[in-house]
């Protein structure tokens, strides 16, 4: 693995990189909206439960936040937490003018409907762009402006990393694979608005290998463990693996090892695409810097300063 990733260094795209780059103009721009205008973006993240995986996240978002001058910080609420309860400390931060940007950690326990709590959050501080109202926005190519989307952060950080490889993507063919509402569907409609010309392949899709190489940008957003074989990319494309999926990688000293793999077969891509992301390294410490990029966008409109490019 590290003998390809060494041989084939100039198609790599190092997300973990951009993402670091990404986070240090976050933090600049924090320095300077505290600065000239007294303004400290704050974050809230909301966990409930104690699912192992999203306590994770959820302390990297906070670190991260912070190491960025976000004032940042987290609600833990027991597993048992009703939707009213949850619902009551959503409406407060609403109202609270300190806090610019909330995200409720997913997945929900199951007394919890997540679309309803989502539903609830002030789409000016919905960092995650979950909400409808961003979504419609993102549709819609309601895209600057006080009332602009907020835009899911996986997808954008796939998009910052796409133009940071390509410039300018307008007339690329792109397939994504994937149609879930936090990755596939807004993924699609930035590809649209780039001017890219899309295809949104799903479980239904026939032929994929085929729909696959037509791809000038092929974006996998499946959850299935390296998927997408070498010979389904078209030579030269490039290749943003969001997939995070953790196998079984048995050693002699440690039969239970495992490690994350990409729902794309890395080793054998590399080798034909003309760029691609790795995983891990790739789209997933994107995801976070994205975060942090839109908790300072949302601190900006919410106090009529004009936000920035990212
Ligand atoms: P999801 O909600 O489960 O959606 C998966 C999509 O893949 C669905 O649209 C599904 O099609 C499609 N699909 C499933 N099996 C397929 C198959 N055999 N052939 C073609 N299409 C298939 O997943 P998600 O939330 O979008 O996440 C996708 C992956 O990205 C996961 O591995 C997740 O862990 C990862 N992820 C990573 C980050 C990050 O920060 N890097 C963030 C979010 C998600 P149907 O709609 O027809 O069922």
């Amino acid at each position: 693995m590290t003998g390809l990733k060494e041989q084939f260094a100039d198609q790599l795209i190092d997300g973990k990189a951009f993402a670091e780059q990404l986070r240090g103009r976050v933090a600049a721009a924090v320095a300077d909206l505290t600065g000239s205008h007294g303004l400290v973006p704050g974050l809230v993240v909301v966990l409930v439960g104690e699912d192992p995986a999203s306590q994770v996240y959820v302390r990297n978002k906070g670190r991260a936040a912070e190491a960025a001058g976000i004032a940042a910080r987290d609600h833990r609420l027991p597993a048992e937490t009703t939707q009213a309860e949850l619902l009551a400390l959503v409406e407060t931060l609403n109202r609270d003018p300190a806090v610019h940007g909330i995200l409720v950690q997913l997945p929900l326990p199951d007394q919890i409907d997540a679309a309803a709590v989502i539903d609830a959050i002030d789409p000016a501080k919905d960092v995650d762009g979950f909400h409808v109202i961003n979504a419609g926005r993102l549709a819609t190519g309601q895209m600057s402006g006080p009332n602009a989307a907020l835009v899911p952060c996986t997808p954008l950080g796939c998009k910052l990393l796409l133009e940071d490889r390509l410039g300018d993507l307008s007339g690329l063919e792109a397939v994504v694979l994937g149609r879930s509402n936090i990755v596939g569907k807004p993924m699609a409609a930035l590809l649209t608005q780039a001017s890219c010309t899309v295809t949104v392949a799903h479980s239904r899709t026939r032929d994929l290998p085929a729909v696959c190489r037509r791809a000038d940008i092929l974006i996998a957003a499946v959850g299935r463990a390296q998927m997408v074989e070498g010979g389904w990319i078209k030579p030269g494309a490039t290749v943003i693996d969001v997939g995070i999926n953790r196998i079984a990688a048995p050693t002699d000293d440690d039969p239970k090892k495992t490690r994350l793999v990409g729902d794309v077969d890395f080793d054998a891509a590399i080798q034909v695409a003309g760029a691609i992301t790795p995983v891990p390294g790739g789209v997933g410490p994107m995801t976070i810097a994205c975060l942090l990029a839109n908790t300072v966008t949302a601190a900006c409109r919410q106090h009529g300063i004009a936000a920035r490019d990212w």
